[in-house]
């Protein structure tokens, strides 16, 4: 099936919409919904892939630090993964919009009876004008918070696997990054952003590995497999960071915005 050029997935990570404590940024919240609904105002479907729910279930449990064991992470998720949602249907609400919650496990998108009734209710959310929130069904599933080899170990996979899912046109990374550099610019301030990938190379991930924040799970390795991922099945990717969300309206006028992954001829 051909990319629906109206359709398009972010993604937000928890080191974006949360401090180093947890606690939630509200005005990138609430600037990441207005955006979304505003583009949605301009005739496009968004579907929005969220992760925070650890970290801000964590900090609502007035937990001393992140959990590591797995039972802790799972019930941190799910104290945080309502948290999450009341702050998205508040925002949202204010826009005018709904939202709609999608909790994922690996099953849902290869097994065939789940992965058709989950188009049907994208394809219903979204001609509803609805907007979908998934992430990761983290209290049931550890594949992402603790993974060996599954189809998706992490929120950036995830992105990238809903936006085929969906034939979105376009996948947005919101990162704590401006996009992929050449070299680390956190160690080296010679670094310089790549504003244009045609091809992902190993020597580009080279590049990118061992960079990202250490709230999230994933790093730049994790998104530029996401883009890889995304970008054979036809879809765009943009990575930029994630605490401007008006971006979104560059994105969408082609403006040049982080670091564009060229979508392949399908
Ligand atoms: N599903 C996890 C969460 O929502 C994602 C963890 C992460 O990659 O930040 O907390």
């Amino acid at each position: 099936m051909s990319v629906s050029k109206k359709r398009i997935v972010v993604k937000v990570g928890t080191s974006t919409l949360t401090d180093e404590n947890g606690n939630i940024d509200i005005r990138t919240m609430d600037h990441l919904c207005r955006a979304l609904a505003g583009a949605e105002n301009m005739g496009y479907d968004l579907v929005l892939v969220s992760s925070g729910a650890i970290a801000v279930g964590a900090n609502k449990m007035r937990l001393a630090q992140k959990p590591k064991e797995i039972k802790m992470k799972q019930a941190a998720a799910s104290v945080g993964q309502t948290e999450l949602m009341h702050l998205y249907d508040k925002f949202f609400g204010e826009y005018n919009r709904m939202v709609g919650q999608i909790l994922l496990d690996n099953d849902d998108l290869t097994d065939q009876v789940r992965s058709e009734n989950l188009k049907n209710t994208f394809d219903a959310l979204l001609e509803n004008h609805i907007i979908p929130i998934v992430n990761e069904n983290d209290s049931v599933s550890h594949a992402e918070i603790e993974s060996e080899k599954k189809l998706f170990s992490d929120n950036d996979m995830l992105s990238a696997l809903v936006a085929v899912f969906c034939n979105a046109c376009k996948l947005i990374i919101f990162s704590d990054i401006d996009g992929l550099y050449d070299g680390n610019p956190s160690s080296d301030p010679s670094a310089k952003l790549i504003s244009r990938v045609e091809e992902i190379t190993d020597e580009l991930k080279g590049v990118a590995s061992g960079s990202g924040s250490n709230r999230g799970t994933g790093g730049m390795i994790t998104k530029l497999e996401a883009a890889e991922l995304a970008t054979k099945n036809g879809i765009d990717v943009l990575i930029t960071n994630g605490k401007h969300p008006e971006m979104l309206y560059d994105i969408i006028d082609k403006k040049k915005v982080g670091t564009l992954f060229v979508a392949k001829e399908i």
